[in-house]
């Protein structure tokens, strides 16, 4: 029977979501990757719960997730199950909806008709009785945003959510839905959006209406997929997500990708003792503006090494510099 580790509050930092009452652990864990019906279930229990043991409360699922989609969800509802389920209280889920999941009109994009369902078919697989944070996962250019908008909130007044996020969301769409959240008395907790050293996008606005809104902030492949780490610094390892015929990070786009550069940011990371991956997310904690950096692993060990970033001094303005000078306009 698995038990926590009774430290686990004291290794890891907890912010404030925006202006609400929630705090979220710096690091969460994502399954979109390595938690699909061919993957193995030790492997992805472990790394909950060793995500768990280093204080990591919240975990980031959608109904998508797998391959195939909807098996990252029935695999967490199975860790929950046996491992995780006295910490229901203690633990941050989320899940999203927007993206295509079953065939005809109802089964993708912003209708309330898709939420909700989708929102149902979730708690189903999961065996949740409830999200803490559901999310709209892309906008939708044709269903009003009053109606998404509408059953968002409608998923929290009926007990199916706690709260409400939105993702891949533009500034102007942010800004109206955040207004019409709030209007219905649910306000918008939290966006999550990509945001890495390479991927830049949310610091051209975003991050101001983010401060205006009061809305919380969480970035998603904060390692560029594993770009930027030392993962890729030698080839393509047989057990990367590259190496493993990912759709979403292909050997194409390793092989394209500014390996000179990210060699020059592990110099950086290894003059200062840590591993490129653990600098890469101290960049995307800087200055306190992320409430959290959603990370995905292979392994458990990757958690841990990710979690010990956070015990590293910050990163010196000069070093920050020295960062942008190696990264000039990089974009991937
Ligand atoms: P990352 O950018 O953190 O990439 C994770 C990968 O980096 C791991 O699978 C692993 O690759 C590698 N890695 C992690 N730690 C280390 C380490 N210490 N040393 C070396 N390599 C390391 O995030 P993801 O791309 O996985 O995305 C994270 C989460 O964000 C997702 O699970 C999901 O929850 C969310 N997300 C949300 C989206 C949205 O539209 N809202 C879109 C995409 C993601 P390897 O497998 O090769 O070992």
């Amino acid at each position: 029977m698995y038990i926590a580790d009774k430290e686990r509050y004291k290794k890891m930092k907890y912010n404030r979501c925006g202006r609400s009452g929630l705090k979220l652990s710096a690091l969460s864990l994502g399954l979109w990757h390595n938690f699909g019906s061919s993957d193995s279930f030790d492997n992805m229990t472990d790394m909950v719960t060793t995500a768990f043991d280093l204080g990591i409360t919240h975990f980031d699922i959608a109904n998508n997730y797998g391959p195939y989609p909807g098996s990252a969800e029935e695999n967490f509802g199975k860790i929950m199950t046996r491992s995780l389920a006295p910490y229901r209280d203690e633990l941050i889920i989320s899940s999203k909806a927007g993206y295509w999941m079953w065939d005809g009109p109802y089964g993708e994009w912003g209708s309330r008709k898709y939420l909700v369902s989708s929102c149902d078919q979730s708690l189903k697989r999961t065996g949740l009785e409830y999200f803490d944070i559901f999310y709209h996962h892309r906008p939708d250019p044709e269903t009003p945003l009053e109606e998404t908008a509408a059953a968002l909130d409608y998923i929290v007044k009926s007990g199916r959510a706690l709260y409400v996020g939105i993702s891949n969301y533009g500034e102007e769409a942010t800004l109206k839905i955040s207004k019409l959240l709030r209007d219905m008395g649910t306000p918008l907790l939290i966006h999550q959006q990509r945001y890495n050293m390479f991927e830049r996008g949310i610091e051209n606005g975003l991050q101001k209406v983010w401060e205006s809104e009061g809305i919380g902030s969480i970035a998603f492949c904060p390692l560029a997929q594993g770009l930027l780490t030392n993962r890729y610094l030698n080839g393509i390892p047989a057990d990367s997500r590259a190496g493993k015929s990912s759709v979403f990070l292909t050997a194409d786009r390793v092989n394209n990708a500014p390996i000179a550069k990210i060699a020059a940011l592990n110099e950086i990371a290894v003059d200062r003792g840590m591993s490129l991956a653990q600098m890469a997310l101290l960049w995307d904690l800087r200055g306190g503006k992320m409430t959290s950096v959603i990370i995905g692993a292979s392994k458990p060990q990757q958690i841990t090494e990710n979690v010990a970033a956070l015990d590293a001094p910050e990163l010196t303005p000069e070093e920050l510099d020295k960062i942008e000078e190696i990264l000039g306009n990089e974009k991937l």
